[in-house]
């Protein structure tokens, strides 16, 4: 009955903090190790599954909706400009203020020669650590304009069927919305009937999906605290740690700044209203799973009207991680201060221009900031054979960095959708239906 009462995001957090306890406990216990992950782990897995089974529709129809809906091409561009650049100032900010927290706290120079000898050979022969960087190399080998030709798919069908194209996707759904413009209203209102309908139908799912929220985030944590690392470790890493946390926390305080002064929206009433998508975020590790949520509570929570969140967002998720970039500068930094190795002051501008085109460049899946880091190191020449190490000192944190770098992934694009949208005259008011949240009202 209270359950019932509840708004989803204190359900959620409920699950969250059960889902820890109970991993804790299971570590205790022989065998609960593999009981969770036998049992328990796969209920969060296809939670994960369903919201990643859902975003290529989503994205699709609602892009397509969006554009169709748009009474003239011009403003779209003025929404893919402002968003572009609107996001590489976020995330300038965001490497800026890791850089000058790791300047100042310097959290490298308190690891001892032990901690750094025991990361060592614990990981750099690490297989996860050694495929990060054989995946690093494979994307540094390619030429500047790669990224351009890898947007556009020579088969609509191949885009659609990996979640990893999504770029592609985006591509496909902007190009297929101008023309149905272009064609006349009278013509496009068949396919625009399909996109519409199919939009909401997938919206439902999302609603119908995260009914389940809760029991899957506790999923979730159970399995990510049974799989964390040796207590002791993480200890010796809690300066590192605390550095990037307190400098997502800093980007957290300058959405919600730029929320109250551009917007004039209350940040703590954005905060809450976006907190199941950022709750999302930090349990599933992952910006394109949660971004069918981000949607949902953009589109009706916060009033941003379809025509500006269907593009920003799918966008934001793929290419815009603030998070990310500021772990990347803290981390890289971090790395050099821990083996005594100098970063002179261009080196850490080139910390800024790589760390955004990397993160950029990022999956928006677990684990791959960590991936395109690598490129940040080897950008202020970091020796090659040095990588490993690097890499190392901070893998046994970086699920729960990830975690946290993924919350201000997720409240980046949502923040920037709300600007982009007010600055175009389309934040309007929420329109929150009222079997959200509900099983009762689903039926
Ligand atoms: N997990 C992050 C995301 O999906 C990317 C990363 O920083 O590893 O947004």
């Amino acid at each position: 009955m209270l359950m019932k009462k509840l708004e989803l995001h204190w359900k959620i957090l409920i699950g969250m903090v059960l889902g820890l306890v109970f991993g804790f406990v299971m570590l205790q216990i022989d065998g609960g190790k593999g009981f969770t992950n036998d049992w328990i782990k796969p209920l969060g897995t296809i939670f994960v599954k369903l919201l990643k089974l859902i975003a290529i529709p989503l994205i699709l129809a609602s892009l397509i909706k969006g554009i169709s809906d748009l009474k003239d091409i011009s403003k779209f561009k003025t929404i893919g400009i402002r968003t572009i650049i609107t996001y590489i100032f976020t995330t300038v900010i965001a490497i800026s203020i890791g850089l000058m927290l790791v300047n100042v706290l310097q959290p490298g120079n308190g690891v001892s020669e032990e901690t750094i000898s025991k990361l060592t050979t614990t990981y750099s022969s690490n297989t996860t650590v050694q495929a990060k960087i054989t995946e690093a190399t494979k994307q540094v080998e390619s030429g500047p304009l790669q990224f351009l030709e890898d947007m556009v798919p020579d088969n609509a069908f191949k885009a659609l069927s990996e979640n990893r194209l999504m770029l592609q996707v985006i591509f496909f759904s902007i190009f297929l919305g101008i023309s149905m413009l272009l064609i006349g209203e009278k013509r496009a209102t068949p396919l625009k009937n399909f996109f519409d309908s199919l939009n909401d139908v997938v919206l439902k799912m999302v609603d119908l999906i995260m009914l389940t929220a809760p029991y899957a985030v506790f999923a979730l944590l159970a399995s990510v605290v049974v799989s964390s690392d040796d207590p002791d470790i993480l200890v010796a890493l809690l300066q590192y740690a605390g550095v990037v946390v307190l400098g997502l926390m800093l980007m957290i305080t300058f959405y919600s700044i730029i929320v109250g002064t551009v917007t004039k929206k209350n940040p703590f009433w954005f905060l809450k209203e976006i907190s199941p998508a950022q709750l999302l975020a930090f349990s599933t590790s992952s910006s394109a799973a949660t971004l069918p949520v981000t949607m949902e509570r953009v589109e009706e929570h916060i009033g941003v009207d379809k025509e500006v969140s269907s593009f920003v967002l799918p966008v934001g998720a793929t290419i815009n991680m603030d998070g990310t970039s500021l772990y990347q500068a803290v981390a890289a930094v971090f790395i050099f201060q821990a083996l005594g190795l100098d970063l002179t002051f261009a080196d850490q501008l080139t910390i800024v221009l790589t760390a955004l085109l990397a993160s950029i460049g990022s999956a928006a899946v677990p684990g791959a900031g960590m991936v395109m880091l690598v490129i940040v190191l080897e950008s202020v020449g970091l020796p090659p054979e040095l990588l490993p190490i690097g890499l190392a000192l901070i893998f046994a944190v970086d699920r729960p960095l990830d975690m946290c770098r993924t919350v201000v992934n997720v409240t980046g694009d949502a923040m920037v959708a709300m600007l982009v949208a007010k600055s175009v005259g389309k934040l309007g008011e929420p329109h929150v239906r009222n079997w959200d949240d509900h099983y009762e009202e689903v039926k």
